[in-house]
């Protein structure tokens, strides 16, 4: 391990839009690809990774604000980089789209940190647990009870314990498919595995809660996720008071204080956070710890191999979200990635930093900017 001090000579992102491989929709809108920016910040003779699920406008955003902060800086010192890049944005509006770019950028610093060092990045900063339990999502509200049925069997058969589909279809219009699907997906997996739900706030209160109750007494389901707005702090908290299954909330949280009255108010039994947009692994490790304090656990939101190191030196870590689109894109354009063996992933202990590369042959297909 080295000492050596350096300096970030140069940021370069670029944004790849990557079809779905059918029609996907949740309760509350529909897609049919997916923009993924990445990052590439050098120093120090290494270049570290990072990326955002976001829109292209990210890309602008490192292009013409970010690079301009951040090259010349510390390598080693990404909190005071972070800090940097948040006074950077004031003026263009922190929230969203600024601060999935600070997030990319983020972790590229953290992974090029643990690159200097020549450590892995859950190894920099220390790991508080063997493993990061994962669970299978999708069962996107489009697909029909065949499709539905082979990606859980998938997952199930690859030893993953815990699935989530998505409900609240329609914005909440049709609560009887809602719940058929459910008794589908209940049946497919079996009685031994965790199953959960998630219905990106297309309920209201009262038809969560009748919604809820039914999916708890009848098909044990364990965790209904946005069951209305993740805005609706007291509605999230009167679901939670009316139903058996754990609420979580938090996906679209992009600065810790998003996530201080959401977990202060007591509106749910375990916080989600997305290091791909509250801040990168910096902001990630201080929703982290925010919940810790509260007595809540917290959930890892979509691109497993990038919150993977992050995730498993959190000792209140719940799960990680081993999301449909996301595995599949990351599979597709890195190298590295790990698989879900036995429902968990383990950041490897001999690749340094986060241990993957992108395919540039592979990714170039899909760039847009
Ligand atoms: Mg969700």
């Amino acid at each position: 391990m080295s000492a050596e001090r350096a300096a970030v000579t140069s940021v370069r992102a670029a944004a790849y839009t990557i079809p779905t491989d059918q029609p996907e929709a949740d309760g509350t809108l529909a897609w049919d690809s997916t923009v993924m920016v990445v990052v590439h910040v050098a120093g120090g003779g290494h270049e570290g990774l990072g990326w955002t699920y976001c829109a292209q406008a990210a890309k602008t955003v490192v292009d013409e604000k970010l690079a301009g902060v951040v090259t010349g800086g510390d390598v080693f010192s990404v909190p005071a980089q972070h800090e940097a890049m948040v006074r950077a944005c004031r003026n263009m509006g922190r929230p969203g789209i600024a601060a999935c770019a600070i997030s990319a950028v983020d972790v590229a610093l953290w992974d090029l940190k643990a690159r200097c060092l020549g450590v892995p990045l859950a190894d920099l900063w220390g790991r508080a647990r063997p493993d990061v339990p994962v669970y299978g999502s999708g069962g996107f509200t489009t697909y029909d009870d065949e499709t539905t049925a082979a990606q859980l069997e998938g997952w199930v058969n690859a030893g993953i314990p815990r699935v989530k589909i998505k409900i609240g279809e329609s914005w909440g219009a049709r609560p009887e498919r809602d719940l058929a699907r459910v008794g589908l997906a209940r049946r497919v997996v079996g009685d031994d595995v965790e199953f959960y739900v998630d219905a990106n706030g297309a309920y209201t209160r009262k038809q969560a809660i009748r919604v809820g109750r039914q999916m708890t007494d009848a098909h044990g389901v364990e965790w209904f996720e946005e069951p209305v707005s993740s805005d609706d702090l007291a509605g999230l908290r009167e679901v939670r008071d009316h139903c058996d299954a754990d609420v979580a909330a938090g996906e679209y949280g992009y600065s810790v204080e998003y996530f201080a009255p959401m977990i202060g108010s007591g509106a749910v039994d375990c916080i989600q956070a997305d290091a791909t947009r509250c801040g990168g692994f910096t902001g990630w490790q201080a929703v982290g710890h925010l919940a810790a304090a509260n007595g809540v656990q917290i959930s890892g939101h979509c691109a497993p191999n990038l919150h993977a190191h992050v995730a498993v030196c959190a000792a209140n870590l719940r799960h990680l979200e081993y999301f449909h689109d996301h595995s599949r894109i990351e599979g597709l354009l890195l190298e590295g990635t790990l698989p879900p063996e036995g429902g968990a992933l383990v950041p490897a202990t001999d690749r340094p930093g986060l241990g993957l590369s992108v395919r540039d042959a592979v990714a170039e297909q899909y760039r847009t900017a």
